[in-house]
């Protein structure tokens, strides 16, 4: 679909784009955190509630069984979202942060042993960090860091350093983008080097599912997690991918009715389900696994690669008008990442914006960014600020939107910013 000749009617199917901020017309820039939701998901949500009902995998009635086929047919469209082999490879978790806390625990307790590490960067998101440094705790297993280049890229070169340096690393953890700046990792490089010394890759996916066309077979990823919210689905719902072979010999965290196909009194009689029904082990977010669905079904309507088109499009425009009439107002940490990440920071006379001052101006003028860390705490030593702002483009957005943002910056003081408080 050609996104600038029907941008009307794509605004038209987010209801919410009709609502103000402030007083004035919306403008959302911050479909990193997460991304609007279009009527058709929002009426897949009410589906379920007005007319299926019934709870899924459990019921012999046909009402039961209109759910138990919708959520089937909601695994499938996952699996052909990210092009992974087979259906049984998508485990529904609540997010990449579920996905990536339960890879953490079952990969460190089963596959690893005292001696192996695991190896991410310095520029990750909390959720790529936190959940293996706490897990290797019990097995002391460490996590170490390779640098990003001067831009703040992953690249292969300093990946293949880091097995030269951290010689027992088992697992390697990475964003396929990042969500600070936005650039898109070379994963398939990375998969090759990684398993050439004999380590896992697990990608968190969070920010690359919504822009780029995913291909998780083609990339060789062992794991692959994203969630729904940021694709434009409910929130509440995500996946965690796996290759078959690697899902079907983890035993999992939580154990509940889904998960047993047989129990008795003693702890060894414990049957597993299949995978991937033996991770899920409650009653899923019914209502959010449709709805997730239709929304990648949405996404893949429009064409993803034409979003990321289109997204990239608007960045540049961004950088032109920033170059043309923001030069001395405007530091842009990012300005080669192609897609719609526009990270910055805001200068009056040569001092300062604080982020969060700056996102708060911007909100009195109907317009909402993002600011402070990003959840990357790490990325502030590299970036050497305190924070950022950030704006992030989707395709819902407009020239229209890019010009409010870069009018409000140009009106920027330090003054203005301080005056939204008292
Ligand atoms: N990783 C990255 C790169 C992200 O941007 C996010 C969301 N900010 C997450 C992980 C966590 O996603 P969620 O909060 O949906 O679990």
């Amino acid at each position: 679909m050609n996104i600038k000749e029907n941008i009307e009617a794509i605004r038209a199917d987010f209801p919410i784009l009709k609502r103000e901020m402030s007083g004035l017309p919306l403008v959302y820039l911050d479909s990193c955190a997460t991304a609007l939701k279009p009527q058709c998901v929002i009426d897949e949500v009410v589906r379920y509630y007005t007319y299926l009902g019934a709870n899924a995998q459990r019921g012999d009635y046909e009402m039961a069984a209109q759910v138990d086929y919708a959520l089937d047919a909601a695994r499938k469209t996952s699996a052909e979202f990210i092009n992974a082999k087979k259906t049984e490879e998508i485990v529904f978790t609540s997010g990449t942060t579920e996905g990536l806390n339960l890879l953490a625990l079952m990969i460190t307790n089963q596959f690893l042993k005292q001696g192996d590490a695991i190896l991410t960067c310095e520029t990750e998101h909390a959720s790529s960090v936190l959940p293996w440094q706490q897990a290797g705790l019990a097995k002391d297993i460490p996590v170490n860091f390779i640098e990003v280049d001067q831009e703040g890229r992953i690249t292969p070169e300093n990946v293949e350093k880091a097995f030269v340096q951290y010689p027992n690393t088992k697992v390697v953890v990475f964003a396929q983008v990042s969500n600070v700046l936005g650039f898109n990792a070379p994963i398939k490089e990375i998969a090759k080097i990684a398993h050439d010394h004999g380590a896992y890759l697990v990608v968190d996916g969070a920010q690359a599912v919504a822009h780029h066309a995913i291909d998780v077979q083609d990339m060789d990823c062992d794991f692959f997690c994203f969630s729904s919210h940021k694709l434009c689905g409910p929130s509440g719902i995500g996946v965690m991918y796996g290759k078959f072979e690697l899902l079907d010999q983890l035993r999992p965290i939580f154990f509940g009715g889904e998960s047993n196909a047989r129990f008795a009194r003693s702890c060894d009689s414990l049957v597993l389900k299949k995978t991937p029904t033996k991770f899920e082990s409650g009653t899923l977010p019914i209502e959010g696994a449709l709805g997730m669905a239709t929304a990648m079904r949405y996404l893949m309507n429009i064409g993803l690669n034409n979003i990321h088109e289109y997204e990239w499009e608007l960045k540049q425009y961004f950088l032109k008008r920033a170059q043309e009439e923001l030069q001395d107002k405007i530091k842009i940490y990012n300005p080669n990442a192609q897609g719609g990440i526009v990270t910055f920071n805001v200068y009056d006379k040569g001092q300062l914006i604080f982020p969060q001052d700056m996102a708060s101006y911007l909100s009195n003028k109907g317009i909402a960014v993002r600011s402070g860390q990003h959840c990357a705490k790490l990325m502030g030593e590299f970036l050497g600020v305190p924070g950022t702002v950030r704006a992030s483009i989707y395709f819902y957005n407009t020239i229209e939107d890019i010009d409010r943002l870069v009018d409000a910056i140009k009106d920027a003081t330090v003054e203005k910013c301080l005056d939204i408080f008292f």
